[in-house]
């Protein structure tokens, strides 16, 4: 008998014993830094010439590792080892593949600050963002366990007298998991794991910017038994293999989580059917937000302060829930921004294995350049108020930043920036204010702060994201709590974590028989 799902619990880093069993992780983690990683085809190891350097952005100096870069040939051998695999992974039970998800989620907890460290490190998470990263890792692992236990009997049809009929659920074929760096350990294992333990195989192509936790990953599954040939590990550079392998016509599925832009091009060529290719591709895809918390002038204000604050800046802002427009009611709006000012200008930057370091880097240069691009833009269309400053010159900080007075039709307020940016404007009332949180093309999270019932029920109905909180932030969704994902650009409606989640991983069969 399996125990009944519950999440992982945060770890409380106030303990002195808590606080040591994450230095002697990032002690570990230092122990091993700067070494290389091959790539994983059937169980093969490979070493390439080309190699991915993972650097860490709070230390540019700093080598993390280096992996093993695909190229067109060993991707095309990976998808052909995947295609054969395939034929015998669909048949190995549910149960036991479900079994192999339940030891990785063990073999991870049992390292836990080691692989938090790893992402304080390769991603510039700081503690408590690292952890929750792990913890949603393991949670993964063990809600899609279970979920698979539930849906492996299919569902039930009626049968007529004479004949027995069936509704199972089998799996598509080879796919391709294309994750990204922001949530490196938990989207990038989520995501394969819930194509693995549905039956199919796996070509797993991580962010470049954090492949070394991937790597760690894909040992764990080994680990774990996971038979050879089903995970193959292919990191390389999206535009260089990425295209490739979505194009391919033995590819079945693409699970993808990063920007629009990417999304949005892998939905479009997968969807033309190429030569020798036999059926339509399905693509599950996880895109970008423009989160908003809505503030009533009914609501509680620090709540609301505290709740914009810590949703703008934690993991400086790097996170697809991230708040990145406050939208506030103007009875109260000075109140708030006074307050989120003070709040922003009392957090500290720095390198984040300081564990007294609210906020770290940013993951890399192009981003760094971005985010102060945007902050230039915001200096034009609004106010600054807050932070505005960067540099660049041993990793990639930049200050918590906080825009006032911004037109709805802005592009702070319309394009995601995705870092430490926030931008305030004003509404004349509740409606206005749900009116102005719509005016955009994602539809990822967002927030309302309220004692108005009316209100709730109107935003329940009427703001249109696929994670709607109330009272709280808009970021920190739990597996199998508060199932994750967006509506319009911000992906294709589905939900991680959720109970429907990983039938999107699979095809339904009906079968019946005449008695
Ligand atoms: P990204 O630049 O789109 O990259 C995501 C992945 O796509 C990476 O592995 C990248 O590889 C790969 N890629 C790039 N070009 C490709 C191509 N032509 N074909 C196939 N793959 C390609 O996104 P990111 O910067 O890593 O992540 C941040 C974005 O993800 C934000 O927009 C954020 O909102 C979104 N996100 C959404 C969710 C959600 O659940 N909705 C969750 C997390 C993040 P390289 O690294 O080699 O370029």
């Amino acid at each position: 008998m399996v125990i009944p799902y519950k999440h992982e619990p945060f770890t409380d880093f106030s303990t002195k014993e808590n606080q040591e069993a994450y230095q002697e992780g990032l002690a570990l983690v230092e122990s091993y830094l700067g070494q290389d990683y091959d790539l994983v085809i059937g169980g093969e190891r490979i070493s390439t010439e080309d190699k991915i350097v993972s650097i860490n952005p709070a230390n540019k100096e700093e080598v993390i590792g280096r992996v093993s870069k695909a190229s067109q040939e060993l991707a095309e051998k990976a998808m052909q080892i995947a295609d054969e695999t395939f034929k015998t992974w669909r048949k190995v039970k549910p149960e036991v593949r479900a079994d192999i998800l339940f030891r990785a989620a063990a073999i991870i907890r049992r390292r836990k600050h080691e692989f938090s460290a790893l992402l304080t490190k390769e991603a510039g998470k700081p503690w408590n963002e690292a952890d929750a990263d792990t913890a949603e890792t393991i949670d993964f692992l063990e809600y899609y366990a279970r979920q698979m236990l539930k849906i492996k009997d299919g569902m039930p049809v009626e049968s007529r007298p004479g004949e027995y009929n069936r509704f199972n659920y089998i799996p598509l074929g080879v796919g391709i998991v294309i994750s990204p760096w922001n949530f490196p350990f938990a989207i990038m294992a989520g995501t394969t794991v819930a194509a693995i333990v549905t039956g199919n195989t796996v070509l797993l192509k991580p962010a470049s910017t954090t492949p070394i936790v991937a790597a760690k990953f894909v040992e764990v599954m080994e680990e774990a038994g996971l038979p050879k040939g089903v995970l193959n590990f292919v990191p390389g550079s999206g535009a260089e293999v990425g295209d490739y392998l979505v194009d391919h016509p033995r590819t079945r599925f693409i699970s993808f989580t990063g920007s629009r832009d990417v999304g949005v091009r892998i939905y479009e060529r997968a969807s033309k059917v190429n030569e020798g290719q036999i059926w339509l591709k399905r693509v599950i895809a996880e895109m970008g937000g423009k989160d908003t918390i809505v503030v009533d002038k009914e609501g509680d204000l620090e709540l609301a302060a505290r709740s914009i604050v810590a949703s703008a800046f934690g993991f400086s802002g790097q996170k697809c829930s991230a708040c990145s427009r406050a939208v506030v009611l103007e009875d109260v709006y000075d109140q708030v921004l006074d307050r989120v000012v003070e709040l922003t200008n009392e957090l500290t930057i720095g390198n984040p294995v300081d564990r007294s370091n609210y906020m770290g880097p940013v993951i890399d240069q192009s981003a760094y350049n971005k985010i102060m691009e945007y902050i230039e833009i915001g200096k034009q269309e609004g106010k600054l108020v807050a932070g505005g400053e960067g540099d660049d010159s041993k990793g990639y900080f930049i200050k918590p930043t906080v825009f006032a007075d911004l037109t709805p039709d802005a592009r702070l307020m319309k394009e995601e920036i995705f870092g430490p940016v926030v931008a305030f404007t004003k509404a004349k009332d509740f409606d206005h204010a749900i009116e102005i949180a719509n005016d955009t093309d994602y539809g990822l999270t967002g927030a309302v702060i309220t004692n108005n019932r009316d209100h709730i029920e109107k935003a329940r109905e009427d703001f249109h994201v696929g994670n709607l909180y109330f009272n709280r932030g808009c970021t920190g969704a739990i597996v199998g709590y508060q199932p994750f994902g967006g509506f319009n650009m911000s992906g294709t409606d589905s939900k991680a974590g959720g109970p429907d989640y990983l039938l999107l991983h699979m095809q339904a069969k009906t079968t019946s028989e005449t008695l």
